[in-house]
């Protein structure tokens, strides 16, 4: 059984959680002997633009202080998106970071300038027997992995896995969890400007008038999408396995790493942080958790909120903690410790 680290409280004060959250980092610390190596990147996700409900800098700050008061050095690491946005490329979404407060550390986008560097891990699993993770991940043993615990249209609600699952995927290996299959281009949108087919790196893309993609050739690297100024060009949306697909790539993403995971569960509103706009939260907030096992902190995250709001929100997100349990990620049983 593993143990999950839990403080409730339910102040919206932003100081006041970054001191939660050290307390619960010291504790892991503590309780599993944790030794860090002399660079560890925190994972954040910093909003998308518009969005008011991302986890702020300011929860963080403890925790970035207290890396330093150990000679460590911190930075803040993401990797860019797949649709079209602030967070598309590795300048916009680092001016966007600035914007929206990440100021104190170095950022690391992880997966080159349009989301095309990755490096292949091994996992044969059910799904996939690869996953693309950001190229910059590599360089890293440890990382303390900060997620925003709240819900998530596909997959039920984002959390620790999530957060490792996208959040450490290349874009190609975006692409691969949400669709098997290439994109789509919106004949009505495209103004046959070329520039997708210019980017292409397989030759999937001709102009027939507007652009068109040759499902034979296309490997689904997603990088057209990123270029296109329409928004033009996008996804095919496979749900099916997708909550199946979330699980592996966290597998992928977590494989050979020490990680530290905590999660905020506040803000919590039925949609992800890469909503851009302002949503009204569905609970109240309810505290921060932490464990080195990202299986056992969602369930812990789900469960909670379940109990105390005696509803069975996000739910669906079920299959994917099963599906991780099951080819190895963490364990579903958990001991929560209330500090
Ligand atoms: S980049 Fe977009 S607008 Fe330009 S040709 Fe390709 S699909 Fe059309
Ligand atoms: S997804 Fe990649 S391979 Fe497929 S058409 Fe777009 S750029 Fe080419």
């Amino acid at each position: 059984m593993s143990k999950v680290y839990f403080i409730e409280n339910n102040t919206s004060n932003y100081g006041e959680l970054s001191q939660i959250a050290l307390k619960l980092l010291k504790k892991v610390e503590e309780d599993t002997n944790h030794s860090y190596e002399k660079e560890v990147p925190v994972k954040v996700h910093f909003g998308e633009k518009g969005n008011s409900t991302y986890v702020p800098e300011e929860c963080y700050l403890d925790i970035i202080n207290h890396l330093k008061a150990k000679d460590i050095k911190p930075s803040y690491i993401e990797s860019n998106v797949l649709y079209r946005g602030a967070r598309t490329t590795t300048s916009s979404h680092l001016k966007l970071a600035e914007e929206h407060g990440f100021t104190s550390v170095p950022i690391i986008i992880a997966d080159g300038e349009t989301g095309t560097e990755y490096d292949e891990v091994a996992i044969n699993k059910d799904y996939f027997n690869i996953c693309k993770i950001g190229k910059a991940y590599g360089n890293y043993n440890q990382f303390i992995v900060m997620s925003h615990f709240k819900g998530h249209e596909m997959a039920g609600f984002g959390g620790a896995l999530k957060q490792l699952a996208m959040g450490f995927a290349a874009r190609s290996g975006k692409m691969a969890q949400h669709s098997s299959v290439s994109p789509v281009v919106s004949e009505k949108r495209c103004i046959s400007c070329g520039l997708c087919m210019e980017k292409c790196d397989f030759d999937a893309i001709r102009m027939v008038g507007t652009a068109v993609i040759n499902d034979e050739k296309c490997t689904g690297c997603a990088g057209c999408i990123a270029v296109c100024p329409e928004g033009a060009i996008r996804n095919k949306w496979d749900n099916k396995s997708f909550l199946y697909n979330l699980a592996e790539y966290a597998y992928g993403a977590a494989k050979g790493k020490d990680n530290i995971y905590i999660s905020y569960l506040i803000n919590i509103t039925h949609d992800c942080d890469c909503i851009g706009k302002h949503m009204n939260n569905i609970y109240e907030n309810i505290g921060v958790m932490a464990s080195k096992d990202p299986v056992a902190l969602d369930s812990a995250c789900l469960d909670v909120l379940q109990q105390m709001s005696g509803k069975e929100y996000f739910d669906k997100g079920r299959t994917t903690l099963e599906h991780a349990e099951k080819i190895g990620l963490g364990r579903r049983k958990y001991e929560i410790i209330k500090l």
